[in-house]
């Protein structure tokens, strides 16, 4: 059964049959062709095609010492069976298994893409309705960027979220702090109207109203910097500064008004004191400090303004002999519109400290108190220092 496998053929160096072995399964195959088609070195394979049919007799030829060809030949009938049989069992596997990789293919995407969904689903109600604004997508904890992706996106809705609640509330502080000199403003003129005064008067109250009217323009402009300074709307004009410098140009502008009072204002300014900062900002704020300074010690007191460099920090101290803070006090005074007991003789909106910690924060700065109740009150800012970007 093996050998009616092979068919074999000796040939001479003529291509002259010798001896031919061709078994009977192999008739459809015109033998004689290959006394036709000569075999040499180059061509060692000849394939014949089968009378009406697929199959092809592959002839392999050798040259034998003596000069004669030695030649076998192999139907591809086997091959083709195999071939067949092998495209039967593809159709079978292959065509379900594409079949299931469609169905779990398209059930992985749906299920990978189920927090973009949600992503998606949170966007919309919050588009849809702004009250829905607390909305946050469920972490999917697959640790991947997906995962980054919705940290993000909920962290970007808080920052928008508090951003939101700041606008609010500094829109209510104005208009809250707008009301009680607005109020005053009318009493005044309301005042002047009814009573049947002199021209003299009539004139006094209108001062009064333009006194008035100053105040709310500066209050509402100091509100409005305070709440861009405290949402971080504020734009800094920040440049590269020598606080020695600017303290020293703050000093000698209330030097004056120190004198008048004969107030003693003492300095001492270290080295190295650059900082990255906006100079018109922090000038305020030195300017604040000074004035309270100058408004809260009394006669033939005394000034102390020191700073210096302390592990990349500018320290910036300012201390008065002055009335002083009481215990209770010191937290309150940074609210916005609390005025000290004893503050209402002097001028002032009772902004000024708001307005100065607001700053110093947004400048990555620090402010804070200490007092001894009549012997004076001490600010101490720390600002960051400018790191030196050249080896020195
Ligand atoms: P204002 O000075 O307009 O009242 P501020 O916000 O500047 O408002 O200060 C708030 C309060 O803090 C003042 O009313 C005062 O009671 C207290 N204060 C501020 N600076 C000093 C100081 N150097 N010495 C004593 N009290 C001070």
């Amino acid at each position: 059964h093996n050998t009616s496998r092979f068919f074999i053929r000796l040939a001479d160096e003529h291509n002259s049959m010798i001896f031919i072995s061709l078994p009977y399964q192999w008739a459809e195959f015109d033998i004689k062709e290959l006394e036709k088609r000569e075999p040499s070195k180059e061509k060692k394979f000849i394939t014949l095609s089968a009378q009406g049919g697929n199959n092809q007799l592959v002839v392999a030829s050798a040259h034998l010492q003596d000069g004669n060809w030695l030649q076998v030949g192999k139907s591809t009938s086997e091959r083709t069976k195999v071939l067949e049989r092998f495209r039967e069992l593809l159709g079978i596997v292959l065509f379900p298994l594409v079949f299931v990789g469609f169905i779990g293919g398209g059930f992985l995407a749906y299920r990978a893409l189920a927090p973009i969904r949600q992503l998606i689903d949170t966007v919309r109600s919050i588009t849809q309705d702004i009250d829905k604004m607390q909305n946050r997508v469920p972490n999917p904890g697959s640790n991947d960027e997906l995962e980054e992706l919705v940290t993000l996106f909920n962290n970007m809705l808080d920052k928008i979220t508090g951003l939101i609640e700041a606008m609010k509330n500094s829109l209510d502080h104005v208009a809250h702090d707008l009301r009680t000199p607005m109020t005053r403003l009318r009493g005044i003129a309301e005042v002047a109207m009814q009573s049947s005064g002199s021209l003299e008067q009539c004139k006094e109250a209108l001062a009064d109203c333009i006194e008035e009217s100053e105040r709310i323009l500066k209050l509402v402009d100091t509100v409005l910097d305070i709440s861009e300074a405290e949402t971080g709307v504020m734009k800094l004009d920040l440049k590269e500064i020598d606080m020695g410098e600017l303290i020293n140009q703050i000093t000698e502008i209330y030097q004056y008004v120190a004198e008048t009072k004969s107030i003693n204002i003492h300095s001492s300014i270290g080295q190295d004191l650059l900082a990255k900062a906006d100079p018109t900002r922090i000038s305020q704020v030195l300017g604040n400090l000074m004035d309270n300074a100058v408004k809260y010690t009394p006669e033939n007191g005394s000034i102390f303004i020191k700073a210096w460099k302390e592990k990349e920090k500018i320290f910036i101290e300012i201390s008065d002999t002055g009335v002083g803070i009481q215990p209770g006090d010191l937290t309150k005074i940074w609210d916005r519109l609390y005025r000290g007991d004893r503050s209402r003789s002097e001028k002032g909106l009772g902004l000024g400290l708001t307005f100065v910690k607001a700053i110093v924060e947004l400048h990555g700065g620090h402010i804070r108190v200490t007092s001894e109740p009549g012997k004076g009150a001490t600010f101490l800012i720390d600002l960051p220092a400018m790191v030196p970007s050249h080896n020195t």
